[in-house]
């Protein structure tokens, strides 16, 4: 017998309409196209981001359908280094908005967006907010980082060599998972390390860690006054080898809140007029 599938785009509308009842997950990662150093293509968080989610519904096929992915997100910071892709953000919002209505309005109940670039989170989170309002409560919508899973952030503590701030941006963490996927487009030999943070308030570490007296500043410069090379944090101590385990515990994590998200109750609201 066939496998399930798990890629919406792979599959007929009458087959939607059945997939619909299983109650699974709709996946939907989120990117952009921007600079990652001179060691790194600006498809790096596409590429980590659609990877994870493809990998993780391909092996739980049962329990994810994986929507096609929304490529282009927030980076205007990032302008001043050639190829970076922007989407205004209001425009961004509405767009992840129409698709997660979108997916409502077929019946999903259960919409996680999993993002792969830092600067789209407050406005996926957004995004998420106004389609569980704009769905009255039917649908139940929520955003994470995929770096953020529990799982990676145990992994990235247990097997870094980098201190704080070292897993930021085409970094040991990012470089180390694209070096997982497709080596032959990483040149190591052009791997950097800046870690020029304006402030200590502003040290950023995809672990979600920051100096013990720092305040949970929230303030985005532009790329290019911090980073000449568009690194921010050590890429020369990125491998493979780490790159697979970040990969395992992506894929790991995911798949642990996908179940999270799955047996969430769909409480009906409670009108105390
Ligand atoms: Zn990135």
């Amino acid at each position: 017998m066939a496998l399930p599938k798990f890629f919406l785009g792979e599959m007929t509308w009458p087959e939607i309409r059945e997939v619909v009842k299983e109650d699974r997950v709709a996946v939907v990662p989120v990117a952009t196209y921007e600079d990652h150093g001179h060691h790194l293509p600006i498809d790096t968080d596409v590429l980590l981001c659609t990877e994870v989610c493809r990998r993780t519904a391909e092996r739980f096929r049962e329990e994810i359908v994986l929507v096609p992915p929304i490529t282009h997100g927030y980076s205007p910071h990032h302008m001043d280094f050639p190829g970076t892709l922007t989407i205004d953000g209001h425009t961004f919002i509405n767009y992840v908005l129409d698709i997660c209505k979108s997916l409502a309005h077929h019946g999903f109940k259960r919409i996680l967006l999993v993002n792969g670039h830092g600067s789209n989170t407050p406005f996926l989170e957004v995004a998420a907010r106004l389609t569980i309002i704009e769905t009255e409560g039917k649908v139940l919508c929520g955003a994470v980082n995929y770096w953020a899973l529990g799982k990676v952030r145990q992994v990235a503590a247990q097997i870094r060599e980098t201190e704080l701030g070292g897993m930021s941006h085409a970094c040991e963490f990012e470089t180390s998972l694209y070096l997982a996927l497709k080596p032959e487009l990483v040149d190591m030999s052009k791997a950097t390390r800046e870690m020029s943070y304006p402030s200590k308030s502003l040290v950023t570490d995809l672990t979600g860690g920051r100096p013990p007296d720092a305040s949970h500043l929230v303030m985005m410069p532009y790329w290019s006054t911090f980073s000449s090379s568009g690194v921010r944090g050590d890429a020369t101590k990125a491998t493979r080898e780490k790159g697979e385990k970040f990969l395992a515990a992506a894929i790991e994590g995911l798949i642990e809140l996908v179940r999270e998200v799955r047996q969430c109750p769909i409480r009906p609201r409670v009108d105390h007029h």
